[in-house]
């Protein structure tokens, strides 16, 4: 069966804050492995289409989004209000894998094509006094990998 996955943007692959991207790590294996496993890949996001290919060129161009990712650019335009994936051109419900960390976004039985992951919130800043707490490094994309390996049998 073909294998379609739909990714959400800010907050899932990355955080974008005063003018800064900070992607989330993991990113470039992430991506790497998911170019490599499905069939087709689109991005489904609130940002408007011109904002989420310039933040993923920007990322390209530093090595850590595949160029397959952007040429074509597979934007998914929906309603706007929600990731309704019965606007994901061409495909039936069950081809599709949906990674996002906003459960407000899915949309009512649409929910087991969902894989949540939880919201990248990027480290803060070192204070003038040194980071209080060493923060523990964010594997959300690694987790997710696994998860998408037990639920999709690549390859059968
Ligand atoms: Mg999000």
């Amino acid at each position: 069966m073909k294998q379609i996955l739909i990714l959400d943007i800010e907050g899932t692959l990355l955080t974008t804050g005063a003018g800064t991207i900070h992607p989330r790590p993991g990113l470039k294996a992430f991506l790497e492995f998911v170019v490599e496993n499905f069939d087709e890949i689109g991005f489904y996001t609130l940002l408007n289409h011109q904002a989420a290919k310039a933040i993923l060129t920007h990322l390209s161009k530093n090595d850590l989004v595949p160029t397959q990712l952007l040429e074509p650019f597979n934007y998914i335009k929906g309603t706007g209000f929600n990731k309704d994936l019965t606007y994901v051109p061409g495909a039936t419900l069950d081809q599709i894998t949906l990674i996002d960390d906003s459960p407000s976004m899915i949309v009512k039985g649409q929910e087991d094509r969902w894989i949540q992951i939880r919201s990248f919130v990027p480290p803060s800043r070192t204070s003038a006094f040194g980071q209080v707490a060493a923060e523990a490094e964010d594997t959300e994309l690694q987790r997710v990998t696994e998860v998408i390996h037990s639920r999709i049998p690549f390859g059968h």
